[in-house]
This record gives C-alpha cells, structure tokens and sequence, in this order.
C-alpha cells in the first residue's frame, strides 16, 4: 500500500448495497482508501475508531440518518468535511442538512463526474486548511501541555517532563502534521538530518515514550498513532 497514491480516506455510508459498491469502486479508482458503512451507528462507531479526510453520508439511511450522523460527528467537535447525499431536493432538506454540519450536498440521482469534483474539492480545501496550521510555542491537546521553547511538557497526571531536543522537534513536526500521516523518510529527514539513519525502532521509541508520558492508556492510543510500513499519525 503506498501511501503517495492515496488521496485521502473516504467514509462512505450507503444503505443500498449496489449503489456503495458502485461509488467505492469508482472512488477507489480515483486513488481514494474508503471505508463503507451501511448504517449511522456503524458509520459512527468508524468515525470515532478511523480517521477520514472526508465522509459521504447519505440522508435516508436505516435508524439513525444522516442528519442525526452529521450532528452527532459536530457535537464531537469533529470537524471532518461532509457531502451529504440525498433523493429529497427541497430547499429545506438542504439547508436543514448544511445546518446540521453538512459541507456540501448533494442529490440523488447524480451525475458520477460531479460527486468526484465535489469529493476532491472538500478534501482539498480540507488539507489546505490543516497545512496553514502553524503551532505556537505552545500546544495544548488532552490535558497535556507541550512547550516547544522550554523543551518540557506537562502532562494529564501533573507530572513534568523534560523533552530532549529531538522529542521536541519530533512532536512539532507530528503536531504540524496533525491528523496526517508522517512518513518515516520525512521524519528522519527534518529530526535526524540527512547523515544519520537511524533505524526504524529508535523513531518507534520515540514514539513509545510519547505514549507514556501523554496517553491514558499507551497500549490504546489515542493521539500517537503508528501506519505500519508508513510513517506516524498525530490525531487529536
Ligand atoms: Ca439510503
């Protein structure tokens, strides 16, 4: 799996069967990873476990609908773009769903073309916004507080830590990055340097030690995720 050919991580929630094969094929062709789910609860129970760059909800689905998944993904502070897809057309069905968190919409029966332009406009807009984002000298998520310039960090237990150099600049960069995979090379490149190549385990360390001191629970992280064979994934 090479993640350069990735565009991005598609939820797709999709009651009908043929119509969720259909849109996964074509958009799997265009170069995206997707997820299908046919239900709200198994689409929100995705949401909380995966991370997406963008989810294509349809309205009527069978129990919880996609208005109800679309506020619930808002209510979690989750800002992760939505095209809401729908066979009812009226005005107040569109603006109902763009309230309710919907970023675009779009109705059913569509042209396949203009659902692929729409996708790949909100996940553009969507990265341009998250690589805008510049961290201060400090940077807070949990109830961990990093403070770049000092090289410490305070963490959810009270405790202080002492960063070295290269922990710093290694949760800068993830935190730069957040919610995007890190390759490994690019890591190497702007922590370690060009001559030095460490191995694969000492960024693991890294990582490990980052869990420690700023996870609940190490084992089940919750911020400092691993892409096997990939890189790193700093997720808030
Ligand atoms: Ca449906």
């Amino acid at each position: 799996m090479g993640i350069s050919n990735n565009l991005g991580y598609i939820l797709l929630v999709e009651d009908e069967e043929n119509l969720q094969e259909a849109l996964k094929l074509n958009l799997e062709l265009e170069g995206y990873e997707v997820t299908g789910a046919g239900d709200g609860a198994e689409a929100l129970k995705k949401i909380n476990q995966e991370y997406f760059d963008l989810i294509i909800l349809d309205v009527m689905l069978p129990e919880i609908d996609g208005i109800d998944v679309a506020e619930n993904i808002r209510l979690q502070n989750n800002d992760v773009p939505i095209l809401m897809v729908s066979a009812r057309s009226s005005t107040a069905d569109k603006v109902l769903g763009l309230k309710k968190g919907a970023d675009d919409y779009i109705t059913k029966p569509f042209n396949l073309e203009e659902l692929l332009l729409r996708v790949q406009k909100l996940i553009n807009k969507n990265k341009k916004l998250q690589e805008k984002e510049t961290v201060d000298d400090r940077y807070n998520f949990g109830n961990n507080t990093i403070d770049f310039k000092a090289q410490s960090a305070t963490n959810f237990r009270g405790e202080m830590i002492e960063l070295s150099r290269k922990e710093a600049m290694l949760l800068k960069l993830l935190i730069e990055n957040k919610n995007d995979v890190v390759t490994r090379e690019k890591i190497l490149q702007a922590v370690w340097g060009y001559n030095v190549y460490p191995t694969t385990r000492t960024v693991d360390n890294f990582i490990l030690n980052f869990r420690k001191y700023f996870e609940l629970d190490s084992r089940s992280p919750k911020y400092f995720h691993s892409i096997r064979g990939v890189g790193y994934k700093f997720m808030v």
